[in-house]
């Protein structure tokens, strides 16, 4: 599923192919992708230039010369895929899960592609712009997101730390790859309550959230196995991983073999040696 750095490095490339150039055609192959009518997003985009491109959250954000923003959820397995002109042939053999078209121009095409379509493509003007990014939490690598921003999204739950960290409205582009790897860069085993975190704690997984974030995005994002950046290319951060997806492959730190766990339905890796489970919990339960 793609995250803020796999957003950033789609937002990197349409920046610099995308911008300036106007969208004369639109052509909606799969409308469920669509969070508004057909009719009304093809009228709102046509002829439109695109003025610039940017990131918040997992979103890739395209803002028009009307004023209005197309917003981009890749959702699970979205894609924003650029081609210059002349590429376009055979498309919808080249991509069979297509779900919109956008001519450019001059000549480039650009594609929402999503093949399980939990993505979402929202056209909305600049006060419903605001209010939808009022709702998600501090971006992670901005200069104003401090150890205390943190503390603050995770204060006052019971809940594990890695649930917390997935919640956009907590902490906007982080999801289950690099809240692990994180944790783990932290010291902090994924399932201690977020209320629970010292001081120490929070610093050290501020820091680690944003070098491993930063690493990824100079790796172009991470290919489990759906991303693709705008040419088509995969992420290269998957060999520099060192918990998701590991489980029994030896800790890069201290040997120990990686375990997974549930946490609220979704899985946690972790090193058991590197990353203790909570000291107070375990307190907490020799005392009952
Ligand atoms: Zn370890």
């Amino acid at each position: 599923m793609p995250e803020l750095p796999e957003a950033e490095t789609i937002v990197r490339v349409l920046r610099e192919g995308a911008t300036g150039r106007t969208i004369r055609r639109v052509r909606i192959l799969h409308p469920d992708v669509l969070a508004g009518s057909a009719a009304a997003f093809r009228r709102g985009l046509r002829g439109r230039r695109i003025r610039h491109v940017g990131r918040r959250g997992k979103n890739v954000v395209l803002h028009l010369d009307s004023g209005r923003v197309l917003a981009v959820n890749l959702g699970m397995t979205g894609r924003l895929l650029l081609s210059e002109r002349g590429a376009r042939l055979n498309l919808a053999r080249r991509l069979p899960h297509a779900a919109v078209v956008f001519d450019l121009e001059p000549g480039a095409i650009l594609v929402y592609d999503d093949i399980r379509r939990f993505g979402r493509l929202s056209l909305l003007d600049a006060a419903g712009w605001a209010a939808h990014s009022a709702r998600l939490g501090p971006e992670p690598l901005d200069p104003s997101f401090t150890p205390a921003a943190l503390a603050a999204g995770l204060a006052g739950s019971r809940a594990p730390v890695r649930s917390l960290l997935l919640d956009q409205g907590r902490l906007a582009g982080v999801g289950n790859i690099y809240a692990n790897e994180a944790l783990f860069r932290a010291r902090i085993h994924p399932a201690r309550a977020g209320s629970s975190l010292e001081p120490g704690d929070i610093r050290r997984l501020h820091r680690a959230i944003r070098s491993v974030l930063r690493a990824a995005i100079e790796g172009r994002g991470t290919t489990i196995r759906d991303y693709r950046d705008p040419g088509g290319g995969p992420g290269g951060f998957a060999p520099r991983l060192a918990v998701y997806g590991r489980d029994g492959v030896p800790c890069p730190r201290c040997g120990a073999p990686i375990t997974r766990t549930v946490l609220r339905g979704r899985s946690a890796f972790f090193c058991p040696v590197c990353q203790p489970p909570d000291p107070t919990a375990s307190g907490a339960a020799h005392a009952a």
